[in-house]
């Protein structure tokens, strides 16, 4: 069984900044997981430690996915491994235009190099099943899409390559009503099909409704501070995070406020004198 297993994983950027303070977690085959925590807690530092972001450095813990350690892999291996990242800002690459790009990730995981034909037609009917447009696919990646377009080409990339362990980060923010029930509706349809799993970040109940996770998780101060059945994301979306703090005695820590440069407190002074 593929199960992706995470132990004791702490996590810094490459200016030595810790975010993750020994993170574990287990998640099997053919789970649908519901990531939450407050903000700047270090939920997309999780998903981003997994790909192999080279901005976050792992100082010690173990990653393994199918057996495999993954923290041994590139990022490229991770991804044909069957890991996907489905990211909360997505970035532009102008001049790469978006089919070629989804048509060289097919091939990087194929021995033979797919026809044009059989490529047309996946993703005629990935783009009519999402409601996105065509023309979208012929423009360069994420160059000048809108939040939400950015957004659903990211669910067009997870339907065209397939992948078994998808992580989604605030994939419904930025989109309308409509394109979260899209969005949903191929959540559902990959698991239903496949033998994926799912990990999802999101902050609002809606999109959980619709996708039904098996699971929840809570990420509170870089640590793992609950795990538990669909009810927590209930209490969570009626009651915020404070019973975290009242009932297990955590301290919630507050998104901390950037430090403000002393050049700009000289200058605001010299204005008051
Ligand atoms: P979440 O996804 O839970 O909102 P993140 O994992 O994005 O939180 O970030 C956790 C904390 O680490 C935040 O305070 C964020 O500002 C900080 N952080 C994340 N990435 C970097 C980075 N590359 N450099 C400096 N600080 C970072
Ligand atoms: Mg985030």
């Amino acid at each position: 069984m593929r199960k992706l297993v995470i132990k004791d994983l702490f996590v810094s950027t490459n200016e030595g900044y810790e975010i993750l303070k020994g993170v574990s977690l287990e998640i099997g085959e053919k789970e649908k997981v519901a990531l939450l925590g407050p903000n700047g807690h270090g939920k997309s530092t999780l998903f981003n430690a997994i790909m192999g972001n080279p901005k976050y450095v792992v100082t010690s813990g173990t990653i393994e996915y199918d057996g495999k350690n993954v923290l041994e892999m590139s990022v490229d291996e991770r991804s044909k491994a069957g890991l996907f990242l489905g990211m909360q800002n997505p970035c532009e690459i102008p001049g790469v235009i978006n089919a070629e790009f989804l048509k060289a990730a097919v091939n990087a995981r194929n021995e033979k190099p797919i026809s044009f034909y059989k490529f047309y037609t996946l993703l005629n009917n990935a783009c009519n099943d999402l409601k996105f447009h065509m023309d979208m696919t012929s423009r360069s990646l994420n160059d000048g899409f809108s939040g939400g377009e950015k957004k659903r080409n990211e669910i067009l990339q997870m339907r065209i390559l397939n992948p078994d362990f998808i992580m989604l980060d605030e994939i419904d923010s930025g989109l309308d009503v409509d394109a979260i029930n899209l969005v949903a509706a191929e959540i559902n349809k990959q698991f239903d099909e496949n033998r994926c799993s799912f990990l999802i970040i999101s902050h609002y109940a809606r999109l959980y409704d619709l996708v039904n996770p098996t699971k929840a998780v809570v990420i509170v101060n870089g640590k793992v501070a609950v795990e538990g059945g669909p009810e927590v994301i209930k209490r969570i979306d009626t009651e915020g995070y404070e019973w975290i703090q009242d009932e297990l005695g955590i301290s919630v820590k507050k998104e901390e406020k950037k430090r403000v440069l002393l050049e700009t407190c000289a200058v605001k002074d010299r204005t008051h004198e």
